[in-house]
């Protein structure tokens, strides 16, 4: 019988990585593991206790109270995914705004919140079987990740489906202002000191900018398959 394999994805923002994630790991009866809502949700409590807002950044009182973080998962049956709870409050809508979306990239730079969540993380895919999407995957949380994805789409793409996704909840927002966002957090994500968001030199790459999903799915499912056949 084979074994339950780590597949790690990373990538820039907004190139898919989470429906690919879902889909594996619905496919494969994996756990999936959205590290960037992590992230998202200690920025939520950062903002929510006046730690950062878009022109300042309160880094050692974060640093002080982020024991008072608490962040589990909870899947949802309905939705078919986990929800993001922040100390026992459902944040998943929360969480998704451009608000916090503008203020992750900082709050993710600071090496205390990394270590705290890498250790989180590390943990919930210690047995394998796991799918984990983020920036730092394949680098930093499981370097020996059975089957490494790297995605990219160009910045267009990427901030048009993302705008499409924020419209059809009823979000008010501009399609300058989501590009800008986009290809900031890449920017601050990329060039950041503490686990920049780079390719393991393993990792595959897939540039999705004119692929479906559907397609990037059956190629992937075919790359996960061989892995499970040699495990
Ligand atoms: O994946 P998502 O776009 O929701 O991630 C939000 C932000 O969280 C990223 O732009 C990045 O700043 C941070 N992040 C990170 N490391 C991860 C996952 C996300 O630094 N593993």
């Amino acid at each position: 019988m084979s074994k339950k394999i780590t597949i790690a994805i990373d990538g820039f923002s907004s190139t898919g990585k989470s429906t690919i994630a879902k889909l594996l790991a619905k496919k494969y009866n994996y756990v999936y593991v959205d590290t960037g809502a992590m992230y998202r949700a200690v920025t939520l409590f950062a903002k929510q206790n006046g730690f950062v807002d878009k022109d300042s950044l309160k880094k050692e009182a974060l640093i002080q109270c982020l024991d008072k973080v608490t962040l589990s998962f909870c899947f949802n049956d309905e939705l078919g995914f986990a929800e993001m709870f922040l100390n026992d409050k459902n944040v998943e809508n929360e969480i998704r705004t451009l608000e916090v979306s503008q203020l992750v990239s900082k709050v993710a730079a600071i090496s205390e919140v990394r270590k705290k969540l890498v250790a989180e993380q590390q943990n919930m895919g210690r047995d394998g079987g796991v799918v984990m999407d983020g920036r730092d995957i394949g680098t930093v949380v499981f370097p020996d990740a059975d089957l490494k994805l790297f995605m990219a789409a160009s910045a267009d793409k990427r901030a048009t489906r993302r705008y499409k996704e924020l419209i059809d909840k009823g979000d008010k927002v501009s399609f300058e202002d989501i590009l800008f966002n986009v290809q900031e957090r890449d920017r601050i994500d990329s060039t950041r000191k503490d686990s920049p968001l780079v390719k393991a030199d393993d990792a595959i790459e897939f540039d999705n900018s004119d692929m479906t999903i559907e397609e990037q799915f059956e190629r992937i499912c075919s790359l996960v398959d061989q892995k499970l056949a040699k495990s």
